[in-house]
């Protein structure tokens, strides 16, 4: 066996396209003559993911295996493991000269804006941009770079457990994500919804409705595994507006995309505060910790149709859309007066999209203890009125019936 061997650590990155740490690796093997093995460990600090997210992880794993393995480079899979801990446990068999880290994939590689004066606002974050974001990179050219098929235990190259068949019966048939976790799945989605259908010229219009699988992207799982760059959406949705213009549409999708930008920053710049009672704004929260509250919420008892149904939807597929979030956090946060962490935590696990930047930003958002600029003033959390709600978005109760 080779024994001069660059290790490269995906750290949830699970594709091959945009993968920097691939080129470095790639670049580095191609010079000294090395070889390449790839590590899927636990990150530091990972949160359990629900089974709806495991399943998608478990979907592109595979097809990500099999990609390698086709240029005989291994992917090993520690789950319960940190990078650190595999090492040691492959020493015997291989000691890397290098391992690099895959990165999480978002617009700018560096602060957008120094992470001193970085805003608690989206508003003023978007103004302040300082950088455009960075193009994607190809896929790496890897041919050449595993070993030959006989230097590495034959297991080393096989699925550790048997590749799963794509599951799309996993799915709930009514699920507005049906689709597959791996990567040529997120690929052709994009495909998709920017050039093959009228999805992002319509966005705009259509982002706030509440069934099917055309009124939004259907990015966010892609995006939560890695099976899907987010730089890589950004140059499309360039190549989109060059022959279409820049409509409604696109602007809007550019600008949700920054709010995820936005979201996983401020987490970086806040810590721990972030994800406290009190958000960045760290304002004691006032909540009524009622268990039994709680209990018969997670049931979807919560007391309101419209949100139960939203609450079957969610537990039975891990997808909502965002204005079922929206509604569900804010009955949660001003009716049930729940602690909103209790109700993050809780999507956390079921969402299929589950991002700890995100959902926290959100929920702490709603609670009026994170970026809302009304609540730097002590204004009231924002409150949906939900019967107005449903008039305007669910006049025919489409959504209620098809998950009462
Ligand atoms: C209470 C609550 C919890 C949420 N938890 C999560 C979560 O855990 N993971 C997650 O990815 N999104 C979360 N969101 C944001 C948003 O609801 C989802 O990103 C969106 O519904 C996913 O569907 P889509 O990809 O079709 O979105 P689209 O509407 O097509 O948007 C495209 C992309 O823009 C980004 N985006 C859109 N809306 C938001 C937003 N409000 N905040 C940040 N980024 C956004 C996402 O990356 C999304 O994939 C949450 C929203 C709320 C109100």
């Amino acid at each position: 066996m080779s024994e001069t061997t660059i290790a490269v650590a995906l750290e949830g990155q699970l594709r091959l396209d945009d993968q920097p740490a691939f080129h470095e690796a790639a670049a580095l093997a191609r010079q000294h003559g090395e070889r390449l093995i790839v590590l899927v460990c636990r990150r530091e600090g990972q949160r359990l993911r629900g089974p709806h997210q495991q399943r998608l992880e478990r979907e592109a794993m595979a097809s990500l295996q099999a990609n390698l393995a086709a240029v005989a480079i291994p992917l090993l899979q520690f789950p319960q493991s940190t990078t650190a801990e595999a090492l040691e446990t492959i020493r015997g068999l291989v000691v890397p000269a290098v391992v690099l880290q895959g990165q999480e994939s978002r617009l700018f590689a560096d602060w957008p804006i120094p992470a001193e004066t970085f805003p608690r606002v989206f508003a003023e974050f978007r103004r302040g941009l300082q950088q455009a974001p960075q193009p994607p990179l190809p896929p790496a050219d890897l041919t050449g770079l595993g070993a030959g098929l006989e230097a590495w235990p034959q297991a080393w190259l096989q699925p550790q457990q048997p590749i799963p068949a794509p599951e799309p019966s996993a799915c709930d048939p009514r699920s507005a994500f049906p689709f597959c976790g791996d990567e040529a799945t997120a690929l052709a989605r994009l495909q998709h919804y920017v050039f093959d259908s009228t999805g992002l010229r319509d966005y705009k219009a259509s982002r706030n409705e509440l069934v099917g699988t055309e009124f939004s992207s259907k990015f966010s799982p892609f995006l939560a595994i890695g099976s899907l760059s987010v730089r890589r959406i950004w140059q499309e949705l360039l190549n989109y507006q060059a022959s279409h213009g820049a409509d409604e549409g696109s602007e809007w999708m550019k600008q949700e995309l920054l709010w995820r930008e936005f979201f996983i920053w401020s987490e970086q710049r806040h810590g721990a505060a972030f994800h406290a009672p009190g958000g960045i704004q760290q304002r004691p929260p006032q909540w009524d910790a009622n268990r039994e509250r709680f209990r018969r919420w997670k049931l979807a008892q919560s007391g309101h149709p419209l949100i139960d149904a939203q609450l079957r939807e969610l537990r039975a597929t891990g997808y909502l859309s965002n204005r079922g979030r929206q509604w569900v956090a804010s009955h949660f946060i001003n009716e049930l007066r729940l602690p909103w962490t209790w109700g993050a935590r809780c999507f956390e696990w079921w969402l299929i999209d589950a991002h700890p930047a995100l959902n926290t930003g959100n929920w702490a958002y709603l609670a009026g203890v994170g970026s809302d600029p009304r609540s730097f003033g002590g204004a009231a959390p924002r409150r949906f009125d939900l019967e107005r709600q449903v008039r305007r978005y669910d006049p025919d109760l489409t959504h209620q019936t098809r998950w009462s």
